[in-house]
């Protein structure tokens, strides 16, 4: 059964899903989150980087000042204008220097500015700039400010120093997520999307046949964990699932075999039934001593007989028969040898009235009816002597008789006369009559 649900795939079921990948999908977020993680790290480390080249660029600074401070002081105290032009050439020159003035204070003189910047230098706000009041000591005490000095750092140095360490910073970050990307993604494979195939595959191939067959992973691995739980999970409901449909096989064939004895003896009690039906029915309409039609037999019958024989206007005769001195023939022989020859007595009309229609029925006690259909009275009276004769031939004892030692009979007869008689009781009012005739005239006899 299982089998068969198995084979049938509903119309209105979804289409299976795209295949996709575990691992694929997991290098996408890590991906994702590495490349928000580098922009992050970047950021800060750019922040970094950025002050740190400043706090360079300071010292940078600072120690230009400190390698041309004396000799510029000296230069302007001496008015030596051309070792002036030197060294502030000189300080121009160094690569953290964007521009460089040199303010040259002299007494009751305006200040006279010498200055020096980089091609392209502007005003920086970012890059640092050293001010310094340029002083002499002519003699031990005296401290006398010649002009102030101001180095401004060069921006566009301190960007590129920048960009340079932003792309080393950029470079490391995008391998290093590259390279963590495709680890996870190796371990993932390796680890879980190798083995979550292997159990698809194997349920995939799943029959009710072969759910003994057991999913092995084959990981090999000391500590177990959610795979193993999994591998184990399957291999219990496989084994569940085979027991019940085990236990489901042999009750079916359990359920068929008692159905089958169910039918077997619902077959046999129905033929039971329909015997007792037919003996039920047999009692209902026979006479259960001697065998002949009872009188419920003999009303359903004569009724018919009687009708049809006044539609087709035929001859239809009713004998009364009764044995005679019966009661003596008890009282001599004992009533079962009474009962034995009520049944000798029967056997022998129902064999002289055989033909089809006529019909021989016990109706009380050792009193006898029978339906002649098609015969007149003459006839009647022909089959009612053969009657008395085979009787006769029977030489049945009765010593008690008053007529014969044998067992005899009287007979009335009676014919249908469709002028005067439109009920079967006339008729067999009229057979009754001449038996009561034939009675009182000494019985063995026949009367009409
Ligand atoms: P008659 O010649 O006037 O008919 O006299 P009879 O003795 O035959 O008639 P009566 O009506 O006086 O007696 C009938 C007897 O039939 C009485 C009864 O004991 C007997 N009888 C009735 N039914 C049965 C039966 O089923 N078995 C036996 N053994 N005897 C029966
Ligand atoms: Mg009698
Ligand atoms: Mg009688």
């Amino acid at each position: 059964m299982l089998a068969e649900s198995e084979s049938k795939i509903p119309e209105n079921a979804a289409a299976p899903p795209r295949a996709g990948s575990l691992a694929r999908r997991l290098v996408l977020a890590t991906l994702a989150f590495c490349i928000l993680f580098t922009v992050a790290t970047v950021t800060v480390r750019t922040c970094f980087a950025w002050n740190t080249n400043l706090s360079n660029m300071n010292a940078e600074l600072g120690l230009i000042d400190q390698v041309f401070q004396g000799t510029l002081s000296k230069a302007v105290w001496e008015m030596d204008n051309e070792a002036l032009q030197t060294q502030i050439d000189s300080v121009a020159l160094a690569a953290p220097v964007g521009r460089v003035e040199l303010r040259i204070l002299r007494p009751g003189r305006p200040p006279e500015v010498l200055e020096r910047q980089h091609p392209g230098h502007g005003t920086s706000s970012l890059a640092p700039a050293l001010h310094r009041q340029l002083t002499v000591v002519p003699y031990p005490g005296a401290n006398e400010v010649v002009g102030e000095l101001t180095i401004e750092g060069d921006e566009s140095l301190l960007w590129k120093r920048l960009w340079k360490e932003v792309a080393v910073i950029m470079l490391t970050q995008i391998i290093q997520s590259l390279a963590l990307a495709g680890l996870i993604m190796g371990m993932f494979n390796r680890s879980v999307t190798l083995h979550v195939r292997r159990i698809a595959e194997h349920l995939e191939q799943l029959t009710p046949q072969n759910l003994k067959h057991h999913l092995a992973l084959g990981r090999g691995s000391k500590v177990s964990d959610e795979l193993d739980l999994l591998e184990a999970g399957v291999n219990d409901l496989q084994d569940k699932l085979a027991n019940h449909l085990e236990r489901q096989t042999r009750d079916e064939l359990a359920l068929a075999a008692s159905r089958d004895q169910l039918a077997e003896l619902v077959e046999q009690r129905t033929a039971q039934l329909k015997a007792a039906n037919t003996r039920l029915e047999a009692m209902t309409r026979f006479d259960p001593l001697t065998g002949l039609a009872n009188r419920r037999h003999f009303d359903e019958v004569k009724e018919l007989e009687f009708n049809r024989a006044l539609r087709h206007r035929q001859a239809f005769s009713v004998l009364m028969c009764d044995i005679d001195y019966f009661k003596l023939y008890n009282d001599n022989y004992g009533h079962a040898n009474g009962d034995q020859c009520l049944r000798d007595v029967a056997l022998t009309m129902s064999a002289l009235f055989s033909r089809s229609g006529e019909l021989v029925a016990r109706l009380g006690g050792e009193e006898f009816a029978v339906l002649l259909p098609g015969q007149s009275r003459e006839q009647a009276l022909c089959s009612a002597e053969r009657l008395q004769a085979l009787l006769a031939d029977q030489k049945l004892p009765h010593k008690g008789s008053g007529v014969s030692p044998y067992v005899t009979m009287s007979i009335g007869i009676a014919e249908l006369d469709p002028a005067n008689m439109d009920r079967f009781d006339q008729l067999l009012q009229s057979a009754d009559k001449a038996l009561y005739r034939a009675k009182s005239q000494g019985r063995n006899r026949c009367e009409i």
